[in-house]
């Protein structure tokens, strides 16, 4: 599935002529497959004096089988660079991320992962200690864009009493499945209920993915399914050929339903009180674009965008968080937002501002679904390898590919682990959070 370029590139002779005119070469980047293991080489791992995340960080890595060192070891090439930073509590200490990584960063293997964790600064009372918190969030996100060979760098902010819950996070940024993830801040909270089967995370439960005939929401339904989870995919009558493929190959059941319609929220509870006794994960990635300047931007133009990417998800959301609803506890609601809804895009105005929505109703719900054992997040995908950016004229294609760290596009697989990330029963430490699958993209940053 590479693009051209990159193909180009990737062989002896493109990859010398690409460096010789200072073009980019992008690195094939690794992705997951049922049976690799969570990291796939040695792991450093290193702690700011007084870091209260020591123990936990100990428990995953053994979980996982990695190989852990504590002092770097001559010409190692680490898969991971962990450090605990949660210890830094004032400026005068932020010298220490310098210390650990600056040695030892230019040995990260290919698609190696550097984390940082630190504490959210907003729970911090402290004004020394939340500038110092504050501050870790420069150096992670130029790690990101100087590191090469397909490696990424993310911020985990643990709540403190969420340091139990950092496991599955930990288990997502390590591995190939956050592959064009990268600049990332993600928030882990207190809550932590869910136990989750390592293989099959999802067994037992039942999801809805709407939008899920062909493209991202293809591919959200096959990860889903993978992970154990009876995938209902829904899609508008039209496609409904191509949604019966997709529902046999993953061995899931098909709804056909416009999200738009009146009476749509309805259908849905009906269907899964009666069918399925039950609902667990709900995934809004049904999404459309009708672009024009703001200009010549018509009202048919605006209104469908808005109210498929929006107006849907708040109504049906709505519906699954009000009492009588089968979305169970633990349950788990997923938005599908935009780079574009970060940054702004020209000729987007209908879509960045339904797309901008979708971050502020996962923001204005998270605590109202806490309350009800639920958590809400979105992915908010950049430039992705689908027929939607298929569709896009070559030049701005080409620029949309290239303008982030890893300097190419990302696969639909990309969002759909993401999603998956969420949805796993071990994240319910992880509510109002809006991860970019960007590959750290110039837009928006
Ligand atoms: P796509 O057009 O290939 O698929 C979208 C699906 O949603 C289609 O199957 C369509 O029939 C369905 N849909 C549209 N209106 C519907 C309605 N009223 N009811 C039910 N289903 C409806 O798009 P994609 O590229 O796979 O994108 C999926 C999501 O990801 C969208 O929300 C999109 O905005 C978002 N996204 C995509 C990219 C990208 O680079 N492709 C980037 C950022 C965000």
């Amino acid at each position: 599935m590479a693009d051209p370029y990159s193909k180009l590139v990737s062989a002896q002779f493109g990859r010398r002529l690409a460096g010789r005119l200072g073009l980019p070469a992008p690195t094939p980047l690794r992705r997951y497959r049922p049976g690799d293991p969570v990291v796939s080489g040695p792991v450093l791992l290193g702690a700011a004096e007084g870091s209260r995340l020591g123990p936990s960080l100990t428990r995953t890595l053994e979980a996982v089988r990695a190989e852990v060192h504590e002092t770097p070891a001559e010409d190692e090439r680490y898969a991971g660079l962990v450090f605990d930073a949660t210890g830094i509590t004032d400026s005068t200490r932020l010298g220490q991320l310098r210390d650990f990584f600056s040695p030892v960063i230019r040995r990260t293997a290919r698609c190696g992962r550097l984390i940082v964790l630190g504490t959210p600064p907003e729970e911090i009372e402290d004004p020394v200690e939340r500038t110092a918190q504050r501050a870790l969030e420069g150096f992670v996100r130029t790690a990101g864009k100087e590191l090469k060979g397909g490696a990424t760098a993310q911020l985990v902010h643990v709540s403190r009493g969420g340091e139990e819950a950092i496991d599955s996070s930990l288990r997502f940024l390590l591995s190939a499945k956050s592959a064009f993830v990268s600049g990332q801040v993600i928030r882990v909270g207190a809550r932590r209920t869910g136990e989750a089967d390592g293989q099959q995370p999802l067994r037992g439960k039942v999801a809805l993915v709407t939008g899920a005939s062909r493209g991202i929401g293809a591919s959200i339904a096959e990860t889903l399914a993978r992970d154990g989870a009876h995938v209902v995919c829904l899609d508008v009558p039209a496609q409904g050929e191509d949604l019966a493929k997709v529902a046999n190959r993953i061995g899931g059941s098909a709804l056909q339903l416009d999200i738009t319609a009146q009476d749509a929220p309805q259908r849905v509870v009906e269907h899964f009180t009666e069918r399925h006794e039950g609902l667990d994960v709900v995934v809004h990635n049904a999404g459309i674009t009708r672009d024009k300047t703001i200009g010549r931007m018509s009202a048919d133009r605006w209104e469908p965008v808005l109210a498929v990417n929006l107006a849907a998800q708040e109504r049906l959301n709505a519906a699954l968080l009000a009492d009588s609803s089968p979305l169970r506890r633990g349950g788990r609601l997923i938005g599908v937002a935009s780079i574009s809804g970060i940054a702004g895009n020209v000729g987007q105005a209908n879509y960045a501002t339904s797309k901008a929505g979708v971050i502020g109703h996962v923001q204005a719900l998270a605590e109202r679904a806490a309350e009800r054992g639920v958590t809400i997040n979105a992915v908010a995908p950049g430039f992705i390898e689908t027929a939607m950016t298929a569709a896009v004229p070559l030049v701005i294609r080409e620029a949309g590919r290239r303008m982030n760290s890893l300097a190419q596009g990302g696969l639909p697989i990309d969002v759909a682990e993401t999603v998956a990330f969420y949805a796993d029963p071990g994240s319910d430490g992880v509510n109002g959070n809006v991860i970019r699958v960007c590959g750290q993209s110039m837009l928006g940053a």
